[in-house]
């Protein structure tokens, strides 16, 4: 290993056969955190080929089980790269299984300032995420969906490198985010797959560049395993929805999944109908705008979401009688102007710390960059317990007397090529 390193370090492609050792080596014991936090870090700074990172995606698909669906439909699964206030998989997935797709979810908890879907639907009483691969492939054949946590025993080698990633500040590698992502949707069953790849400061691809190049690199890894995918680039420059926080969010998808909020063009939503366009357009299923705003103004898309709530262990009381309480705090404009700048990744790590001490703490913003706001207008709202000095959410929304151009949700799509279709059965 220690020869394999070295070559990494310098510049060189590791073959196909030493990435497949690593990760065996890495699960036996062979090779231990120190080695394996150093070949990591090359990856890092050397970046890998696509070759390169498709032989780990496929050394960590073999890590573990591979779920396999017999359900005469192509399977959707849809990931993002990580986000503050994404609240887009927890609508998304009801709205196009409402629309006619079969969506097998397998999602994550919250890492660093991003949030994770199933730490929010655990705050759902009763919500049970932690489905046998059995259940799992039932509920998406009965119900059209299901959302569940990633078993211990699908991709185990993704869990332990990216626990050890998060603590050797290796997160950011393009080859490492596109195997861990690609190889958790393949081994999960899905047929295809649609990512959301995040750019801007709170994304771990700042880089508008490179979070392109990632997302390029997700289809084509996936296409080599013969999985149809669609990978958009969106923006991380600010908060997707208004919360931020676990309880919060869920408050936020119920009201979004609501038919009287259908007609609604908040960014979030925005982002939910194009990707649930690109998920039923896997799925062989046309007219995906349409469809999906229909299931969301007809209120079959809320029916769907309370369905699969009930088939994971909730009830339809339960989820409906969630409330949060009001805010704790109101930060203001302290002067009028447009708003600059938010520092989202304090938002997303105050709100994820408000959120561990009590489920509807959080936060709730109420300025978009771009916006004009006047002086003692409500920028910032605080729920649940008291922070401690020194949280920074006072500066965290910056003004300025200058116009701002809000940016850009969408920076592109990534279509599948066009002769790739949903993997034959
Ligand atoms: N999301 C993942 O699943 N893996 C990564 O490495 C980064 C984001």
């Amino acid at each position: 290993m220690r020869q394999a390193i070295e070559r990494k370090r310098d510049g060189e492609s590791l073959r196909a056969q030493e990435w497949h050792a690593a990760i065996e080596g890495y699960l036996s014991g062979a090779i231990d955190e120190a080695q394996m936090a150093a070949l990591c870090m090359a990856c890092v700074w050397r970046g890998m080929s696509l070759d390169e990172a498709h032989a780990l995606t496929e050394a960590m698909v073999e890590s573990g089980e591979r779920l396999h669906f017999d359900i005469g439909a192509p399977v959707i699964d849809k990931h993002s790269s990580g986000g503050v206030s994404d609240v887009v998989s927890l609508v998304a997935v009801p709205v196009a299984a409402a629309a006619g797709a079969h969506v097998a979810k397998l999602s994550g908890r919250a890492l660093g300032h991003t949030g994770g879907t199933i730490d929010k639907l655990e705050t759902i009483p009763g919500f049970n995420a932690a489905l046998s691969s059995d259940a799992f492939v039932r509920q998406v054949a009965r119900v059209g969906c299901a959302i569940a946590a990633q078993t211990q025993r699908l991709v185990p080698a993704d869990k332990r490198l990216y626990a050890l990633r998060d603590r050797t500040g290796t997160v950011p590698a393009m080859g490492l985010i596109a195997a861990s992502m690609v190889s958790k949707k393949v081994a999960g069953g899905a047929d295809a797959f649609v990512f959301d790849v995040k750019t801007g400061r709170a994304a771990f691809m700042r880089d508008e560049a490179r979070a392109g190049e990632l997302a390029r690199m997700l289809v084509d890894i996936s296409a080599r395993f013969d999985r149809r995918a669609t990978a958009f680039v969106t923006d991380m420059d600010q908060p997707l929805g208004q919360s931020i926080g676990t309880g919060l969010e869920i408050l936020e998808a119920r009201q979004l999944l609501q038919p009287q909020h259908a007609a609604q063009s908040s960014r979030a939503m925005q982002l939910v109908l194009a990707i649930v366009d690109a998920m039923l357009e896997a799925a062989e299923i046309d007219d995906g705008e349409r469809r999906a705003r229909e299931a969301l103004r007809s209120g079959a898309a809320y029916e769907k979401f309370v369905e699969m709530l009930c088939a994971q262990g909730a009830s339809r009381e339960g989820f409906e009688a969630m409330q949060a309480g009001s805010p704790r705090e109101t930060l203001r404009a302290p002067h009028e102007g447009y708003v600059r700048s938010i520092d989202v990744v304090r938002l997303g790590n105050v709100g994820r710390e408000l959120s561990a001490r009590e489920p509807f703490g959080g936060l709730r913003i109420r300025a978009r960059i771009g916006d004009r706001v006047e002086r003692g207008a409500p920028l910032l709202e605080i729920y649940g317990p008291d922070l401690a000095s020194g949280h920074g959410l006072d500066s965290a929304i910056e003004l300025t007397a200058d116009p701002v151009p809000a940016p850009p949700l969408i920076h592109a799509k990534i279509a599948p090529s066009p002769n790739s279709r949903p993997r034959s059965r």
